[in-house]
């Protein structure tokens, strides 16, 4: 079974309610191809989610960008899964490189919100990447291998999971990582998982590429034989979004 082409846009913590409104209507005007043959996944934050989800086209899912790591309760300031299931969110971004990097998420710490958001139904799409400081160090596979791992060891099943390779480097720096240096990891992250998880699951499994993703070299990047997909930061606010979306053809 091939890999259907999945494009998330990460909004991060950017927009007004009216800005939300035009990003929207930009996207549900727009032309895309089919979702027979591209997922398009939006993910504002978390204020903006029913807004989202009561006026984004049908084919456009929504995703939240985080999710507390067990049932809720007294956890102030927190979002539980339990919450996004019942607002019937049905994707969640998980350990992304900003909340790694500025709230000490720890690799077991994702690798246990992955598995708590998994069970209560969730469809998750899990983060990991290198900073420049690993990769200069030549220890990027060894990084995105232990993230990997952290979250390999706490679940079974993978179809509703969708790897995201992010090198920390590329975020919202403009400096988007080659297709060559993409497909690289790619291929590391689909190996590592035919071994350590199977066969089937690293046949089947998504790996889509973050970092600096824009409508000028999407193309390239989604020609590459282990590019599933993008999650994308800066330009998913943007109309070139829709190329984007369009790169998957
Ligand atoms: P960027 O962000 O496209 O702005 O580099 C990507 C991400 O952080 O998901």
């Amino acid at each position: 079974m091939g890999r259907k082409f999945f494009v998330g846009g990460n909004w991060k913590c950017n927009g007004t309610a009216e800005e939300v409104k035009k990003i929207v209507k930009t996207l549900n005007d727009a032309k895309v191809p089919s979702q027979d043959v591209v997922e398009v996944v939006v993910s504002p934050p978390f204020v903006f989610l029913p807004l989202v989800k009561s006026s984004l086209r049908s084919d456009f899912y929504v995703s939240a960008q985080n999710c507390w790591v067990k049932k809720g309760g007294a956890y102030t300031g927190e979002v539980s899964a339990e919450m996004l299931v019942n607002l019937e969110v049905p994707w969640v971004i998980l350990g992304h490189s900003e909340r790694r990097a500025l709230l000490g998420e720890s690799n077991e710490f994702v690798g246990d919100k992955v598995a708590y958001a998994l069970a209560q139904g969730l469809k998750v799409i899990a983060c990991v990447g290198e900073t420049l400081e690993q990769r200069e160090a030549g220890s990027t596979m060894d990084v995105v291998a232990a993230q990997t791992k952290a979250i390999a060891d706490r679940i079974s099943d993978w179809k509703n999971v969708v790897v995201a390779y992010e090198p920390v480097w590329a975020i919202g720096t403009g400096k988007v990582a080659t297709p060559a240096q993409a497909q690289e990891v790619h291929d590391g992250l689909r190996k590592w998982l035919q071994k350590n998880v199977s066969a089937d699951v690293a046949e089947s499994t998504r790996i889509i590429y973050g970092g600096s993703v824009n409508g000028g070299n999407c193309k390239e990047l989604a020609g590459q034989t282990d590019v599933d997909g993008f999650l994308v930061g800066g330009a998913s606010l943007k109309p070139e979004f829709v190329d984007i979306i369009s790169a998957a053809t």
